[in-house]
């Protein structure tokens, strides 16, 4: 479904994603995992085209996608929930939703894509007139999660989903990525809460350096060395 080689970012002078491979297949829940700085955020994002790829290839669903814009990744079926929220907190819940949805052309499709957030999300369906930036953090991820799937994607890139939720609440976004899975969403997921991010994936990469460090089955990652050194800084 999507196939990275050799992808490459730069910020200027900083080097963050050195070459790295990575695949997915449909249906798979893929885990990225690594330290603070490790350059998963930018992978991510360039996997989108939020972040200038300096080298490699990407491959999505048979189709080159190297250097294309945002909205042809959406419009192919590959969406990021980006890091920190981001929802835009001076409009409603409803409006921050119709964003995520402002490349599709056909009605019907929005009101599916309408219809199956709300069902995920009933609490937002509650509260849809209401500004975004007056929900609780839980409730703000699950606004930025159910914008991101009002375009419908096939792939869904999740940056941090959990980060500063309470623990209840990170439960219900970790099962809320299994049902996505069952709906038959293929999902690849940064998080800094490695346990449990291994108990719900398949596969997972561990960047280091702006590297993958190790790569293998979630039940191989969670007893590989390379994955503690990763996160105690050593390569
Ligand atoms: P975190 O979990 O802290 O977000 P990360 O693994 O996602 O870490 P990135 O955010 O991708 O890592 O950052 C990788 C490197 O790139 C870091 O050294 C970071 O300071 C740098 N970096 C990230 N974004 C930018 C930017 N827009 N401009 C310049 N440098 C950046």
């Amino acid at each position: 479904m999507l196939s990275v080689q050799s992808l490459q970012v730069q910020y200027g002078a900083v080097q963050a994603v050195r070459g790295i491979d990575l695949d997915v297949h449909e249906g798979e829940i893929i885990a990225l995992l690594g330290a603070n700085g490790a350059g998963k955020s930018s992978t991510l994002n360039a996997l989108v085209g939020l972040a200038p790829a300096s080298g490699g290839k990407i491959v999505f669903s048979g189709q080159d996608v190297t250097g294309s814009a945002p909205e042809r990744f959406t419009s192919l079926g590959m969406t990021l929930s980006p890091e920190g929220r981001r929802v835009f907190g001076t409009l409603s819940v409803q409006e921050n939703l119709l964003m995520g949805a402002y490349s599709m052309r056909d009605k019907a499709a929005v009101k599916a894509a309408w219809e199956r957030v709300f069902d995920l999300f009933p609490i937002l369906q509650e509260r849809r007139e209401q500004f975004a930036g007056t929900l609780s953090g839980g409730q703000q991820q699950m606004l930025a999660v159910g914008r991101a799937l009002m375009s419908n994607p096939r792939l869904l890139l999740l940056d941090e989903p959990s980060l500063g939720l309470a623990p209840k609440i990170v439960e219900q976004i970790f099962e809320l990525i299994t049902v996505l899975r069952k709906q038959g969403v293929t999902l690849m997921v940064v998080e800094q809460n490695v346990s449990m991010a291994l108990e719900i994936a398949d596969r997972g990469y561990v960047m280091a350096s702006g590297r993958i460090a190790a790569s293998g089955t979630a039940a191989e990652l969670r007893d590989s060395e390379t994955l503690q050194a990763a996160y105690l800084g050593a390569e």
